[in-house]
């Protein structure tokens, strides 16, 4: 069904706990023709004390299976909007709209492709994912950095490992920023991102980076690799700020 305003509905399939305070949601999507890109996002109108708030979430799911669509929400504090999508039951339906967005990939023949998030901003990357395995986009290397404060806080980096294992053009790294493990597996590190980069020997001109979740975060990386003689037009950018 199609709403108004360029809007479509979206009816809730299922919601998953898949890791301490993250859900993985699916919505059908059956009667409207949905295209996107991965790496763009949609807006869900939520209706929540008459009132409208709008709010992006990124496209987590497989562009090549249209009819359902797939997000990763984190519970953040105090949020109203987290907790409306956290609670939503199956069945239940919402206005979105989209797909908006920039953070897409091109053809980088040639070059090594970083995919760096942190939290829930892993989202685009798994729809990215799924294009790497299936599309051939003449990328060198892919190196995904997850950043999370712990192993409690993975978000499905099973499916992350387990790419990463049958393409060897895709390496995997789960970046721990609060806790220190002594027992890690070649896919885990704990240390600052700052510090997993600057064993990557980056180079402008072979390097690209896609960077999404904590803004705070994702301006220490941008500086980081601006210092180290990147390209603004070499990295791509998404961050959550706080909506005003
Ligand atoms: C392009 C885009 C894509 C987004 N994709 C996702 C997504 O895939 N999954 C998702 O959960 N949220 C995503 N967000 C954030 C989401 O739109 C809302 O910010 C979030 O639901 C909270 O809304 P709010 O109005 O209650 O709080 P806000 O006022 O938006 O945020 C309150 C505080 O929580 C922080 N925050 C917001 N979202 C997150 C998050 N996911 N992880 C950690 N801290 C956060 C903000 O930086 C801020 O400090 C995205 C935002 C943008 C702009």
């Amino acid at each position: 069904m199609i709403a108004d305003n360029n809007t479509f509905i979206l009816t809730l399939a299922s919601s998953e706990l898949i890791s301490t305070g993250v859900k993985k949601i699916s919505f059908d999507l059956s009667n409207h023709n949905f295209d996107f890109i991965p790496g763009q996002y949609l807006n869900l109108l939520i209706k929540l004390e008459n009132q409208i708030y709008e709010r992006s979430f990124s496209i987590a799911s497989n562009k090549k299976v249209p009819s359902k669509i797939e997000l990763i929400i984190t519970s953040v504090t105090d949020s109203k909007i987290s907790k409306f999508l956290f609670d939503l039951e199956p069945g239940s339906s919402i206005e979105a709209k989209g797909p908006y967005g920039e953070l897409i990939l091109h053809n980088f023949k040639s070059k090594r492709l970083f995919l760096i998030s942190t939290g829930s901003g892993i989202a685009p990357h798994r729809s990215m994912l799924f294009q790497l395995i299936d599309d051939e986009l003449e990328i060198t290397k892919t190196e995904i950095i997850s950043v999370v404060r712990s192993r409690e806080h993975r978000i499905l980096f099973q499916e992350f490992i387990e790419a990463s294992q049958k393409d060897e053009t895709i390496d995997f790294i789960n970046c721990y920023s609060e806790e220190i493990y002594d027992d890690l597996n070649e896919w885990e590190a704990c240390c600052s991102i700052i510090d997993l980069l600057k064993t990557k020997e980056l180079k402008s001109g072979q390097d690209i980076f896609y960077l999404c979740g904590n803004q705070k975060i994702i301006d220490q990386v941008f500086k980081f690799l601006i210092s180290n003689n990147m390209m603004e037009e070499e990295i791509k950018f998404e961050g959550y700020k706080p909506n005003v």
